[in-house]
């Protein structure tokens, strides 16, 4: 008997991805709303489930396993410091190549009518105090990843402190963990029929009428972002990481085509986290990061950033100066960081951007026309940037691949 052929999940995916694309090109908006988007919706929902338990369970095991606070320490310093150069680059990348695409100049589409909320920076005090829960269970509930990160590292420390006794409670929080991995597995069989849902979806609502008259945004987004993968990315991860760039990109694969269809990094987060491990970042460093970085470090966001505060300044035909751009890097960084890893979320923080240099909101409404593909390929970059980090970082701390990584381990 012939033995059953078996395609892995990332196949699956691949070939959910290419007939989402045909049927999409083939039905109407209405149709596919009606009939594909919940397809896709539930996939995101289903995996997100996941998110909060994971993340709560993987850092307090984690910390309480680096029970070292000086060891801590120096992790998140060295994490903070690749998230915020590789950031400051990813804008600049952007602002580059809108500089030279001028992906604005001609475009005359008619903005009347189209109001965007306006949303205001918030205070840096305001940004920090935030990140310490008033109530730890309601930062659980309402999802708020920052706040369940710090009080997660502080729930492992205490746990750390006591010791022997400490003991079966850690092991909980591991066996969590790993029950959260299996949980992720059992939801990804879904995922191919996911990804057809919200491909067929996206290609459906997004037909070519929509998308050519900001072809040249999408063009400048996707360039910027790929160079800055294969430019500063890739380079950092051979030279700091010593990965070969073939094995990162198969590594990255999983995580990096979940978030190009969901359009949400925290969808991506459990492949994300087992992506880092596989590509021989340690427990400690994984656990720590990629959960951070999948709030903070967004990478394809900032360049995003970078591209759309060009566009929409030409598009006004308001003559950017270097202070501009320089200002731009600054608040580029600081909305990237302040952007949820969900679909959309990177829009609505232009406005932080685009309020310091004087361009009117309502640009935010016209790229929102096309934000749908230009969050695929921002999201997808967000978190490849996590995992570059964590294997630059777990290499600095001289540990790469020091720890065997379990299939299935949190
Ligand atoms: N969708 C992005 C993410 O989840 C955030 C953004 O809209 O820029 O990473």
């Amino acid at each position: 008997m012939a033995s059953k052929m078996k395609i892995s999940l990332a196949w699956q995916m691949m070939i959910g991805l290419a007939v989402g694309v045909i049927v999409g090109a083939m039905v109407d908006a209405q149709f596919a709303k009606t009939y594909f988007q919940p397809l896709g919706t539930l996939f995101i929902r289903l995996i997100r489930m996941v998110v909060v338990p994971l993340v709560f369970a993987t850092i307090v095991a984690g910390a309480a396993g680096i029970s070292d606070t000086a060891k801590l320490g120096r992790v998140a310093t060295k994490t903070l410091l690749v998230y915020a150069v590789t950031t400051a680059i990813a804008v600049a990348m952007g602002l580059l190549f809108a500089n030279w695409i001028d992906p604005g100049v001609g475009i005359s589409l008619s903005t009347e009518g189209l109001k965007a909320k306006a949303v205001s920076a918030p205070s840096l005090v305001d940004t920090l105090l935030d990140i310490v829960p008033i109530n730890p269970m309601e930062a659980l509930a309402k999802g708020a990843i920052l706040q369940v990160i710090f009080f997660a590292v502080l729930f492992g420390f205490g746990l750390a402190a006591l010791g022997e006794r400490g003991k079966p409670v850690l092991s909980f929080f591991e066996l969590v963990g790993d029950v959260m991995i299996r949980v992720t597995n059992i939801v990804m069989k879904y995922a191919p029929i996911g990804v057809f849902g919200l491909i067929s979806y996206t290609v459906a609502q997004h037909g070519l009428a929509v998308l050519l008259p900001l072809f040249k945004l999408i063009l400048t987004s996707f360039l910027a972002t790929a160079v800055l993968v294969l430019f500063i990315l890739t380079p950092m991860v051979m030279l700091l990481g010593r990965t070969k760039p073939g094995i990162f990109f198969k590594g990255i694969f999983e995580p990096w085509l979940i978030a190009f269809t969901t359009c949400s990094s925290a969808a991506a987060l459990p492949a994300n986290l087992a992506a880092a491990r596989r590509l021989g970042s340690t427990k400690a460093v994984a656990s720590f990061s990629i959960p951070l970085g999948n709030t903070i470090n967004m990478n394809g966001t900032a360049v995003y950033m970078g591209v759309c505060s060009v566009f929409a300044a030409e598009v006004y035909g308001i003559d950017l100066t270097m202070a501009d751009q320089a200002t731009i890097v600054l608040m580029g960084v600081i909305a990237a960081v302040g952007t949820a890893g969900v679909p959309g979320a990177g829009l609505i923080m232009t406005t932080v951007v685009f309020t310091q240099v004087g361009i009117p909101l309502e640009a935010v409404a016209l790229i929102a026309g096309v934000d749908r593909i230009l969050d695929m390929i921002r999201t997808s970059i967000n978190v490849v940037g996590d995992v570059a980090s964590a294997i630059v970082v777990t290499n600095w701390e001289g540990e790469l691949y020091s720890e065997p990584y379990v299939e299935g381990e949190a």
